[in-house]
């Protein structure tokens, strides 16, 4: 509806605003934090930066999106999994 406007998400590693494009989108999936590459994957989406540091960091504070009684989260690249 408002042409050029860029559609901003948080990073959940170091809170930074980017244009969504330029952030990995990840669903908790089953306790998991899922890369949502094709960006088709149905739930709640949390977003980060591509970076190791900020991954590492969105893992520990998205156990809050995950279901309760979750402790551990992992996170499952395309490129991890099969
Ligand atoms: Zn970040």
């Amino acid at each position: 509806m408002r042409g050029g406007h860029v559609p901003q998400r948080t990073c959940r590693g170091c809170g930074r605003k980017e244009p969504q494009a330029a952030l990995v989108r990840y669903v908790a999936v089953e306790g998991r934090l899922v890369e949502d590459k094709m960006k088709r994957l149905p739930g709640k989406g949390i977003y980060c930066c591509n970076q190791d540091k900020c991954r590492e960091r969105m893992a520990k504070r998205s156990r809050k999106v995950l279901k309760q009684g979750e402790r551990r989260c992992v996170v499952v690249t395309e490129e991890g999994s099969v």
